[in-house]
């Protein structure tokens, strides 16, 4: 099977929950991939899939996994974004576009569009001198909802 290319820069295999047989994961959200893909035109590189459409089962075997993430639905992918600044310019054109749920991890960026509201969330362990980073842009409210300034 040939994969499928959804837009100029991303096709279905990069989202594919990646099990053997028995795998119940729905399709990509294209409008996901819409949005990924005005991302990626914006920051001018290339973005890597580390994760994206996951069956309960692969759900179930990541450690930390929301029990309902996003990634069930087709509603999300992680980005990898290995230095803080690439994070913070993914970031930014993620909120640019729409993007409604925003996990920034150590080693990926995590949108998703499955959320009613924008809410941005750290990694457990993510730094808290960068964390403070963000406050140049953005406000996190009690309850994780972002306003820019
Ligand atoms: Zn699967
Ligand atoms: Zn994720």
């Amino acid at each position: 099977m040939g994969s499928k290319q959804i837009t100029k820069y991303f096709n279905e295999d990069e989202f594919s929950c990646g099990c053997r047989e028995g795998c119940t994961a729905p399709a990509i959200s294209h409008k996901l991939v819409a949005l990924l893909t005005a991302i990626r035109i914006d920051l001018g590189k290339p973005m890597r899939i580390s994760s994206g459409l996951r069956c309960k089962r692969k759900n179930m075997a990541i450690a930390g996994a929301a029990l309902r993430s996003k990634h069930l639905t087709g509603e999300a992918a992680d980005v990898v974004a290995k230095s803080h600044a690439e994070r913070f310019e993914i970031l930014k054109l993620a909120l640019k576009y729409g993007i409604t749920g925003i996990g920034i991890y150590s080693r990926h960026i995590h949108l998703d569009i499955g959320h009613d509201e924008p809410i941005i969330w750290f990694e457990a362990e993510y730094p808290t001198s960068l964390r403070a980073e963000l406050s140049q842009y953005i406000r996190l409210l009690p309850d994780s909802r972002p306003l820019l300034i």
